[in-house]
Order: C-alpha cells, then structure tokens, then sequence
C-alpha cells in the first residue's frame, strides 16, 4: 500500500470508530424509548389500572400547616380576608397539599384553613392522595379575585372565604375556615330554583357518578365524614355537593 493509502485508511477507521462510539454515547440509560411511550399514552382511555404518570420524576409529598405569614397576608387581605369582628388571621392556618388531578398526576396545593382543624383537614388530604382521589384544582379563592362563582366554574377546590351564605345575611362557614368544596363543578349547589355554578347544572343528576363526582362512601365522603364533617349532599332541601363542613365554634 502507498503512504496515501494507509493514511486514507486510518482515517476512515477511525471516523467509524467515532461514530459507533457516539451513537453508543447517545443512548439515554435513564429514559424509556420514545415508542414504549406511545403504547402507554394509547392505553390510557382503554385501561382502569393505568401506571400514573408524574408531574416530575422525583415528586416530593407535601403536606405543610403554618401561620399566615407577610406573603400569604398580602395575597388574601381585602379579598378573601377582611377586617371583621368573627375571625382573625391568627385564627387560620395556610396548608399545602399533594393532590391527585384529573389528568392522573400528582400536583401540589394550597388552602387556608381554621387553626382547629388544621391537622385534620391534612390528615383528610392524605386519605384522598392515599386513594388518588381526583381532584382539579386546589387554589386559594384569591386566585380569582375572592369570586365564589369564578372559582366554582373553574373547578377549584377551597376553604376560606370570608363571606355571606348566597342571598343571605348569615356567614357562610367558610369565612371561618370550617368548610372546603371540592370539585365544585362535578358537584354544585342545587336548590328548587337554581344550581350553582350554572356549568355544573348537569351534574345536579348524582346517577352520572363521573370523575370527580362526590359519592357517598367513596374515598372523599368517608375522608370528612368519618371526621365528623358534615356532607352538604345529605342536606334535605337543598343540596351542596360540593361542600363539607365541621363548627368548631358550635358547642
Ligand atoms: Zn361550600
């Protein structure tokens, strides 16, 4: 062989070399292959038992009681807090919590809470994230201006709001941080006259029993009521499905 010859030799030896060694370097040890990903996504509606998805492979559980601090009170004063003479901010506990979401992944979120029943109402979370109950969204009412109707038809879950009970002069028991509404649109007000949110208005037919649904002796109905909270869905007349409560204040 000539000079040129090995050399032009040696070098396409050792591109093909850095080739193989590339793709071998490429191969990704901690990812599953992209195809095994589509079969997944394609089973999802089809199977029950489905392997849940994370938001983030190292999703931490959180479940957190605390003061409202400066930040928390800047969000919440004038909207769902205000000056009043029934409750104080020393008197409610801000909360975080891992919930499970319509979309079958783990989610973080926020509500604020009366101190007495702080512990429990993460106690109840932990029994619905233990169940994967599903749940939309768990946002502080002031996401949406302290608007009871704006967060209902966004199906957001959450406790204190310091206001009236609708089309009355009596407070709500959620302006004392002693009632949560979950699932809200899955799960509204229905009176003789009207349901609330109106968007919810087909779910007033409890035989649906869609996600979301609140059922008695599912996961979300033993949670509270094995607590000792009341269900507004086994209220006589009219009915709030979204809503649990417990008084503390009460005797
Ligand atoms: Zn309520």
């Amino acid at each position: 062989m000539k000079k040129a010859q090995i050399v032009f030799f040696l070098m396409i030896s050792s591109l093909i070399t850095m080739i193989i060694y590339d793709q071998v370097q490429q191969v990704p040890l901690d990812e599953e292959p992209p195809v095994e990903k589509k079969v997944i996504r394609v089973t999802i509606p089809e199977e029950k038992e489905i392997i849940p998805e994370f938001e983030g492979k190292t999703f931490e559980k959180v479940f957190t009681v605390n003061k409202i601090d400066d930040i928390i009170y800047n969000r919440i004063n004038t909207l769902s807090y205000k000056e009043n003479d029934y409750i104080e901010i020393e008197d409610l506990r801000y909360l975080k919590v891992s919930y499970w979401g319509f979309d079958n992944k783990r989610h973080y979120g926020e509500l604020i809470v009366h101190a007495s029943l702080a512990q429990e109402v993460i106690d109840i979370f932990k029994d619905l994230y233990d169940a994967k109950y599903p749940i939309e969204k768990i946002k502080l009412v002031d996401e949406y201006q302290a608007d009871d109707n704006l967060s209902m038809i966004d199906n957001n879950s959450s406790a204190f709001n310091f206001r009236y009970i609708a089309g009355s002069k009596k407070l709500s028991n959620h302006a004392f941080g002693m009632a949560i509404d979950i699932n809200p649109l899955q799960n509204p007000y229905v009176s003789s006259s009207s349901v609330q949110p109106l968007e919810g208005e087909r779910y007033a037919d409890r035989s649906l029993d869609e996600k979301g649904m609140i059922q008695i002796g599912d996961a979300c109905y033993e949670a509270f009521t094995s607590r000792g909270w009341t269900w507004g869905g086994e209220w006589k007349s009219i009915k709030d499905y979204q809503h649990f409560e417990k008084n503390t204040n009460e005797n």
